[in-house]
């Protein structure tokens, strides 16, 4: 058996108003927060909607309510619903900030057109197509068709000008097109009338590093696990990216 290979780091952070956040994290965490952090913490006065936050995460959404943004979330998880973190959304569009149970397929359900100025994710746009589909009536079964119906409705309900930034794992876990980095195949999801081409911001790649592969550890994480849903590399030895497109 490969020796266990346990890196834990802290994310530590000082909110605006002197509150600090701390938190023991794998190494693929830390990244992936780091990346969220700085990215997002200093947005000031922007109507954002992040897809399928984890609510102990509160460190982002706290200080960005300090900058006077509007922070709305959606979440798909039944047992955030059993917590009481998020309620089911009110009949007709939603107008004020809130944590609501819906899912990426009908945002305009919800929300009026040209509502947000941003949305935002951590490590949730890779599982849009399988993890989702099991929690919510009627959601795209098909990978694929997930991200495709899931992407065209946030296209609606941003603003002209307004950016989707998702922080994803790399060769880790979840949809293929993040586990095998399938970028032209991820951005035929993305119709060039509607988004600019993908910018990329990855953080903690080996330097070099270009092939697919799975790390020694992975076989002890989902042996039964098939493509496109296995897991590649585990937390330690894969590395963080944000993804982001403008809507134009
Ligand atoms: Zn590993």
């Amino acid at each position: 058996m490969p020796k266990e290979r346990k890196i834990n780091r802290r994310f530590h952070v000082k909110l605006t108003n002197g509150e600090e956040y701390s938190e023991e994290v794998s190494s693929s965490r830390l990244l992936s927060w780091e990346l969220a952090w700085k990215n997002w913490s200093q947005l000031k006065d922007e109507k954002i909607l992040e897809i399928g936050p984890r609510y102990s995460r509160w460190a982002l959404r706290k200080q960005l309510q300090l900058n006077n943004c509007e922070y709305y979330s959606i979440t798909a998880g039944k047992s955030e619903l059993r917590r009481k973190n998020v309620i089911h959304p009110p009949e007709g569009k939603i107008t004020s900030p809130g944590n609501f149970f819906t899912a990426t397929d009908r945002l305009t359900d919800h929300f009026e057109e040209g509502f947000f100025d941003r949305i935002i994710g951590i490590e949730s746009f890779e599982h849009w197509g399988h993890q989702i589909g099991k929690r919510i009536e009627g959601y795209p079964r098909d990978g694929e068709e997930a991200y495709r119906v899931g992407i065209e409705q946030c296209s609606k309900v941003l603003k002209k000008g307004g950016w989707f930034e998702q922080e994803v794992p790399i060769q880790s876990h979840g949809e293929g097109y993040f586990v095998y980095e399938l970028w032209e195949d991820l951005e035929k999801n993305f119709p060039k009338d509607t988004w600019s081409k993908m910018e990329i911001i990855e953080k903690g790649r080996p330097e070099g590093y270009t092939s697919v592969e799975a790390c020694k550890h992975t076989e002890r994480i989902t042996p039964d696990a098939a493509p496109p849903y296995s897991t590649l590399r585990c937390s330690d030895c894969c590395w963080n990216a944000m993804l982001r497109w403008q809507r134009v």
